[in-house]
């Protein structure tokens, strides 16, 4: 069986190494004239790191990621609110990484040339349109010099958000739908604060703060790349998504401070020096799409972003396209190629329908908009406000909802 892959963002490349684990072929097939190291930070939570520890790369993480060891909640002026361990110090088997997404896409992107060769990643091949018969699948890509096809078994449209795959079949759908909020986001190397391996949440849903180192370098001892993301709300749904030029625009630190003086303070980091100090930073609107009654149409399926575009709140985006393509490949490895489709679609598609509805409503990032909408001058006493019993059960109903609690994980 011979399988594209559309797309070399991490579902698309977790997918060729898990197929090819399991004795299948696969072709990656990226737009982009070369895979460059894009974006700035990303958590990945335990279960997806099982996943690409089992693909042998968990030496690789460690080597460019950082071990996320706690989660603190926190009001927007740094009133502790919930405090949680992660990953292997919450008692996980596994990690939980914050990493920058261009140094994991690199680690995936090595493991796929070293162990499917360099033809396996077509590098300026943009799919622009496809058909499919009883036997196969037949690409077109347009490429620097010209058009040119490709046959398949299986095509797997893992072309992110705005996938090509999804359109051909659900153009009615148009641009992503956006909840009004835009994400200006930054890394930098500053003093790393509390464990070293921290991470914070502050604010609420209409202004949040986010703060998480996710790389160390032995020649700056005393510094962490720190990872920083503020979200504003600055209109509401009924307002047009950002054209396509406007996805990961340069952000200016004006632009960035009028949503961030006044709001936030925080005891461990000087927020404002951090943002001032960050040589670029990025908007991205914050996006989704309504879940799909189907992603497999024979021969053709979605994973990843294509398949389950959703809000970045509980650190899910990565993780659920880790699980979406280690699922396909034990599918493909299974069934014949339609039922294997089907079988892929049943599984996944239910459990990622859950999370996008879930994140939009905050997702576990709940716990602060209940502080804040309770409380929204902060507290003298935050039992009165909310008990630890009532977050922590927030916390962990999203993580079961999910498929991450300690007990789903460890087994
Ligand atoms: C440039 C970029 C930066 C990002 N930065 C962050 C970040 O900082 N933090 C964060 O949490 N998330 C970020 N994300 C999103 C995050 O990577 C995803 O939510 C998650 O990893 C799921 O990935 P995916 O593989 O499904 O999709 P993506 O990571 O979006 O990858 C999709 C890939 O498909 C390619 N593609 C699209 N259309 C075609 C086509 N017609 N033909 C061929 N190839 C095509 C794209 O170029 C891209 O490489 C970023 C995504 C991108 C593309």
């Amino acid at each position: 069986m011979r399988v594209l892959i559309i797309g070399g963002g991490i579902g698309g490349l977790t997918a060729a190494l898990a197929l090819h684990a399991r004795g299948i072929e696969s072709v990656v097939c990226e737009q982009a004239a070369g895979i460059r190291e894009l974006g700035v930070g990303i958590n990945t939570l335990p279960h997806a790191i099982n996943e690409l520890a089992t693909l042998g790369l968990l030496d690789e993480l460690d080597r460019v990621g950082i071990r996320t060891a706690e989660l603190i909640y926190k009001t927007a002026k740094g009133q502790p609110i919930l405090r949680q361990p992660r990953g292997i110090d919450a008692g996980y088997e596994y990690p939980q990484f914050s990493i920058h997404r261009g140094k994991l896409q690199a680690v995936l992107l090595d493991a796929v040339r070293a162990r499917l060769g360099d033809e396996a990643v077509l590098t300026g091949h943009k799919l622009v349109g496809f058909d499919q018969d009883k036997s196969g699948v037949i690409a077109r890509f347009e490429t620097a010099e010209d058009e040119i096809e490709l046959r398949a078994d299986v095509m797997v449209g893992a072309d992110g958000i705005h996938s090509m795959v999804r359109r051909t079949y659900r153009g009615e759908e148009g641009p992503p739908d956006w909840n009004g909020i835009l994400m200006w986001r930054g890394a930098t190397w500053a003093k790393p604060f509390l464990s070293g391996r921290s991470m914070i949440i502050a604010g609420g849903m209409k202004a949040k703060l986010v703060l998480y180192p996710i790389s160390n370098d032995p020649h700056r001892p005393d510094e962490t790349l720190m990872n920083w993301v503020v979200c504003a709300k600055i209109g509401d749904e009924s307002m047009p998504v950002p054209g396509k030029d406007d996805w990961s625009r340069a952000g200016t630190v004006d632009e960035v401070m009028r949503h961030v003086d006044g709001v936030f303070s925080l005891d461990e980091v000087d927020i404002e020096t951090l943002i001032r100090s960050t040589p670029e930073n990025y908007v991205y609107p914050m996006c989704d799409r309504e879940p799909l009654r189907r992603w497999s149409w024979r021969r053709v399926t979605l994973l990843g972003d294509a398949a389950h575009p959703m809000y970045p709140v509980g650190s899910n985006g990565a993780s659920q396209a880790i699980l979406d393509a280690v699922t396909l490949a034990d599918c493909l490895a299974a069934f014949s190629p339609v039922e294997a489709l089907k079988t892929y679609e049943k599984t996944r598609r239910p459990a990622t329908t859950k999370i996008v509805r879930a994140n939009r409503k905050g997702g576990p990032e709940r716990v602060i908009d209940l502080v804040e909408e309770r409380a929204p001058n902060g507290f003298n006493n935050l039992d009165a406000v909310a008990s630890k019993a009532e977050l922590t059960a927030l916390v962990g109903a999203y993580q079961s909802m999910a498929g991450f609690a300690r007990n789903q994980v460890n087994d």
